[in-house]
């Protein structure tokens, strides 16, 4: 009489399971690619960008659009045309990307900042921190 496994394991031998495969290393984080939307300021067309990007290209006009924070943004109206400029903040006068005729900044025509605008909380800390 043979045993058909003769030359197996003996009853109660276990077979080393394999090791469990390692894990893979851990590769970084891929870079987080944020996207941001802006408005082409020739057209006004609403374009997607990556964050981090300086500057987009619109893919409907070509005209190329310098991607500023919202902070750094401000709003004018253009005091020639119906046009709504974007401008840094912080600058005296905007050129129109329409009509071309600059418009000077000043209180009356002066508007808070994107941010603002947006809904962000002011860059500054507030002189009462709720406690
Ligand atoms: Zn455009
Ligand atoms: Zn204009």
């Amino acid at each position: 009489m043979q045993l058909e496994d003769d030359d197996g394991p003996p009853p109660g031998w276990q077979s080393i399971p394999p090791p469990p495969a390692l894990p893979p290393p851990p590769s970084p984080p891929p870079p987080t690619t944020e996207i941001a939307q802006m408005v082409c300021g020739s057209c006004q067309r609403l374009l997607a960008y990556q964050k981090g990007a300086k500057h987009v290209k619109c893919g409907c006009c070509d005209s190329l659009n310098f991607v500023l924070e919202a902070h750094e943004v401000g709003l004018v109206n253009c005091g020639y045309c119906p046009v709504l400029l974007m401008y840094q903040y912080g600058s005296s006068a905007v050129r129109c990307s329409s009509c071309q005729n600059v418009t000077a900044i000043g209180e009356h025509n002066q508007r808070p900042p994107w941010s603002v605008i947006q809904g962000y909380p002011p860059a500054s800390p507030s002189p009462n921190p709720v406690r």
